[in-house]
């Protein structure tokens, strides 16, 4: 039986239940070192925090992956490469902003090249402040997104795609040398 051929309304609902539950305990991560917060995801992922044992994995490509984690601030030209990663992901897709220059440009908020308030440019579901933030905070930082997943909440990549062209603007008025595809749905 296809998932497709679900019609019986129960059933349905019973389906999304197991779903969402399965969805959020296994999380994959395509980490995007882009900030010296990535320094904390080693003991994140590794044995003494072990975040394997919430469901949440590395994987290397951004086909595989569900959460794109930005790990610290954004040079103009590392946004381009953030968003053309992103754009590659499958749905339903999240990103966790990952220290305070995502948030606000953190020690770089005065830098001609480093951009600000990352949701300008891509949504970010759940924003995890510190600088940096301990593996604990990265850990609460999933847990605040299963539970998001959880209730529906999750919902940035819907939005990007019913908000591409405002998301474009923003986009193209600081990345001057736009020659990547227009993502088509
Ligand atoms: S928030 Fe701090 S640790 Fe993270 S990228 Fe910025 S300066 Fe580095």
């Amino acid at each position: 039986m296809e998932i497709n051929d679900i019609n019986d309304k129960e059933s349905r609902k019973i389906f999304d239940i197991i779903k969402d539950y399965a969805r959020r305990h296994s999380l994959f991560v395509l980490s995007y070192g882009t900030g010296c917060g990535a320094i904390e995801i080693p003991p994140t992922m590794t044995s003494r925090y072990d975040a394997e044992r919430f469901g949440i994995a590395g994987r290397a490509t951004p086909r595989q992956a569900d959460v794109l984690l930005i790990t610290g601030y954004l040079a103009v030209k590392t946004l381009k490469r953030v968003i053309r990663t992103y754009e590659q992901m499958q749905g339903p897709k999240y990103i966790i902003g990952f220290g305070s220059c995502t948030i606000n440009g953190g020690m770089y908020w005065d830098s001609y090249n480093t951009i600000k308030l990352l949701d300008k440019y891509v949504p970010v579901d759940v924003y995890i402040n510190g600088c940096m933030p301990r593996p604990e905070a990265v850990i609460e930082g999933f847990i605040k997104l299963q539970e998001m997943i959880k209730t529906g909440k999750a919902n940035g990549w819907e939005l990007y795609q019913q908000n591409l062209d405002w998301y474009r603007a923003n986009q193209k008025k600081v990345i001057k040398n736009w020659n990547m595809p227009d993502y088509n749905w």
